[in-house]
């Protein structure tokens, strides 16, 4: 069986986008940053969605999503292979997504655009998970994950940008690289 890259279906140009940034950037030597497991993360379209890394290939990402109210979630690979983990409840990507989605715009905002009620005091990852769970949320479809993918694949088009010195917000998943003197 020939390992295709989960980019390839997008062309030449998002492949060796995605190899620049995953051999130099991605990778922070020091700290791996939580950013690089999940890559993409975003509140959109009634859900929150994103991209994340599989644990244990790299050639691998899952299109992650749950949706607001109802907290419906979905999971798949980039080739749209259902994830074995997500059958009867939230799968670990999902998990990561939600823990990525507190530190990218805080518990309250994911609570309140997902319409968790959480229980009393600050809500964190664990009590939104929890309180979404506790629903007994449903499988929904994944009919959205190619579009989530392709806005992915679009963030990592600003890496062919010239160098600007004012920060690009979408940038900020990308950890840190050197300090420049
Ligand atoms: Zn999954």
């Amino acid at each position: 069986m020939v390992r295709t890259s989960p980019f390839a279906c997008m062309g030449v140009g998002a492949l060796s986008v995605w190899e620049k940034s995953s051999t130099a950037r991605v990778m922070p030597p020091a700290r791996p940053r939580k950013l690089a497991k999940v890559p993409f993360v975003e509140l959109a379209d009634g859900r929150l969605q994103g991209v994340v890394s599989s644990g244990s290939d790299i050639g691998r990402v899952y299109v992650s999503s749950v949706t607001a109210r109802t907290y419906a979630f979905a999971c798949s690979t980039n080739n749209n292979r259902p994830c074995g983990g997500a059958r009867g409840m939230f799968c670990k990507h999902i998990q990561a997504l939600v823990g990525e989605a507190v530190l990218q715009y805080g518990a309250e905002r994911v609570a309140r655009y997902l319409a968790v009620e959480t229980p009393d005091g600050e809500p964190d990852a664990h009590s939104v998970t929890a309180a979404m769970t506790a629903a007994r949320p449903v499988r929904g479809d994944s009919a959205a994950a190619a579009q989530v993918f392709s806005r992915f694949l679009r963030q990592l088009a600003y890496l062919e940008l010239d160098a600007v010195t004012s920060p690009l917000p979408e940038m900020q998943w990308f950890p840190p690289t050197r300090a420049v003197a």
